[in-house]
C-alpha cells in the first residue's frame, strides 16, 4: 500500500465558510479525537471523485489537528478491470460474477492487507468496493473501528455482485452512503450514516476566477469565447453519457448554430474502459470542429477544469447513474447553471428551474439548453441560488463535521449515547 502525500492547508482560511455554532462543534470534536489515529484507504490518488474529495478532506483534517493518513491500495490492470466491473454491476449492470474474478479480487485484497500488519489505527475508512475485503484479510483488531464509505449509486445493484460484497460490508462498524436510497436492506439501520460529498472552495479547481481569466484559459483549447459554450466535465464512461450529450448538442446546433460543446474528461488510471469510451465519443463527434474533446493528456488540469466551469454558459452532467456528481456542485459554486440527468446525487444538488434543470432524455436536455441560451437573464438569476445551495450543504467543512461526528459517536453505545 502506498501513503499519499497531500498538500498542506491552513484551517483558518476556511473559517469564513462556517458559522459560530459549527466552529464550536468542530473544536470540541477535534479535542475529543486528538489522540486517535485515522486511516483513509481507496484505490487511486488521482482521477475521479473519490481522490478529489480526499485531496481536500485529508489535509484539512490534518490542519485541524486530526492524526490522519491516506493510503492507496496496490493493484494491476487485471484487478482494476475486475473492480471496474464491480462498480458497473453495483450500479445495476447485468452479468454474472465469475469465480476467477472473485479469486483475483481477494488475492489483491489479501496482498494489500499484508501491508497492514503493524498498523495501529483507531479508525479505518475504506472507500468503495476495491478495498472492501481488507476487513476480512486483516482480521480486525478489537479497538479498531472500520467504516465502509460507498460513493456509488447502489439503489438497484446487480444482486449477485451486491450479495458478494455484502459478506464484507456487514463486518463493518458503520457504513456511509451518499443518499438514503442507496442504503440496502440487511445493513443495520443504526450502522448507516448519510454523508453527501463536498467540494473545497479554496482548491485550484474552485477558487474564484474572473470571467476574462477563465476565457483566456479555454481559448487555448480552441474555444471561441465570443460564442456560447456548453460543457460537460467528466470521465468517458457510459454512465456519464457523453454520447447523449453530443446528441443533445446536435439538436441544439440546428436552432442555435453558434453553439459550441466542450467535453472535458480525465482519464483515470484505474479506468481501462475509459479509453474505449473516449474513442466512441470521438467517433460520435465526427468532423464537427465546434465540439472540443480535451483531457488531462492534452493539458487539462484543475485550473482548466475551473476555467471551463466558470466560462461556460451552461454545464451539463447528463449522467444516467450518478453517485453524487461533484462536477455539479463545482459548477453551481461558480454560479454556472447546470443541466443534469434526473438521477442519484444530482437530484440532491439541482433545484429544478432554480439552479438549473433536471432532464430524463436527450430531447429534454436539448430543450433546456435552448431555454437557457435564449434567456441569459434567467441564467443570471440562477447564479446566486446556485452558490448559496453549495455554501450551505456541499462545502468540505460540512463534510468534516459529519465525519468527525461519526468517529466520535462510534465510541458510544446505546446505554451511553452521544450528546448529538
Ligand atoms: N475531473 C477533473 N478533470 C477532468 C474531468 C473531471 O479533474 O477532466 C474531476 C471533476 O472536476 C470532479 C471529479 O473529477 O472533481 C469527478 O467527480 P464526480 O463525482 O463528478 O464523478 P466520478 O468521476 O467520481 O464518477
Amino acid at each position: 500500500m502506498q501513503l499519499v502525500e497531500v498538500q498542506k492547508k491552513n484551517f483558518d482560511d476556511y473559517r469564513q465558510f462556517i458559522d459560530e455554532e459549527t466552529e464550536f462543534e468542530l473544536d470540541f470534536l477535534v479535542q475529543k479525537l486528538k489522540d486517535k489515529k485515522i486511516a483513509m484507504i481507496n484505490a487511486t490518488a488521482f482521477g475521479g471523485g473519490v481522490a478529489e474529495k480526499l485531496h481536500s478532506l485529508v489535509p484539512l483534517m490534518k490542519a485541524m489537528g486530526i492524526n490522519i493518513d491516506w493510503w492507496t491500495i496496490l493493484g494491476h490492470e487485471e484487478f482494476y478491470n475486475i473492480t471496474k466491473n464491480f462498480h458497473n454491476c453495483l450500479q445495476g449492470q447485468e452479468g454474472v460474477l465469475p469465480v476467477s474474478d472473485v479469486e483475483t479480487y481477494l488475492k489483491y485484497n489479501q496482498m494489500n492487507a499484508s501491508y497492514m500488519k503493524d498498523w495501529e489505527y483507531d479508525y479505518i475508512i475504506i472507500h468503495d468496493p476495491q478495498p472492501a475485503a481488507l476487513i476480512e484479510s486483516r482480521r480486525k483488531k478489537k479497538y479498531e473501528k472500520w467504516i465502509w464509505r460507498c460513493h456509488i449509486d447502489t439503489s438497484s445493484p446487480n444482486k449477485e455482485y451486491w450479495d458478494f460484497l455484502y459478506n464484507y460490508i456487514v463486518q463493518y462498524d458503520a457504513v456511509i452512503f451518499t443518499m438514503h436510497d442507496y442504503a440496502k436492506e440487511g445493513i443495520e439501520p443504526g450502522n448507516i450514516t448519510i454523508i453527501t460529498p463536498s467540494i473545497d472552495p479554496l482548491s485550484i479547481k474552485n477558487i474564484p476566477l474572473k470571467k476574462e481569466e477563465a476565457e483566456a484559459i479555454i481559448c487555448k483549447f480552441g474555444v471561441d469565447t465570443n460564442r456560447p459554450l456548453i460543457s460537460q466535465v467528466s470521465r468517458f464512461d457510459p454512465w456519464k453519457d457523453p454520447l447523449g450529450v453530443i446528441d443533445a448538442y446536435k439538436i441544439v446546433k440546428k436552432d442555435f448554430p453558434s453553439v459550441q460543446l466542450a467535453l472535458v474528461g480525465s482519464m483515470a488510471y484505474d479506468d481501462p474502459e475509459g479509453w474505449d469510451y473516449l474513442y466512441s465519443t470521438l467517433r460520435r463527434a465526427g468532423e464537427d470542429y465546434d465540439i472540443k474533446v480535451v483531457t488531462n493528456f492534452n493539458g487539462i488540469s484543475d485550473l482548466e477544469v475551473n476555467a471551463f466551469q466558470t466560462a461556460s454558459d451552461i454545464i451539463l452532467q447528463k449522467s444516467l447513474r450518478e453517485g453524487f456528481g461533484l462536477t455539479v456542485a463545482e459548477s453551481l459554486w461558480k454560479g454556472t447553471p447546470v443541466i443534469g440527468g434526473n438521477v442519484g446525487g444530482i437530484k440532491l444538488q439541482i433545484e429544478d428551474g432554480v439552479t438549473g434543470y433536471m432532464v430524463n432524455t436527450v430531447e429534454e436536455c436539448a430543450e433546456k439548453i435552448l431555454t437557457l441560451l435564449r434567456n441569459p437573464v434567467l441564467a443570471e438569476e440562477m447564479k446566486e441560488a446556485a452558490r448559496e445551495k453549495v455554501r450551505k450543504e456541499f462545502l468540505v467543512t460540512k463534510n468534516i463535521q459529519v465525519y468527525l461526528r461519526l468517529f466520535y459517536n462510534l465510541g458510544f453505545t446505546a446505554k451511553n449515547p452521544a450528546p448529538w
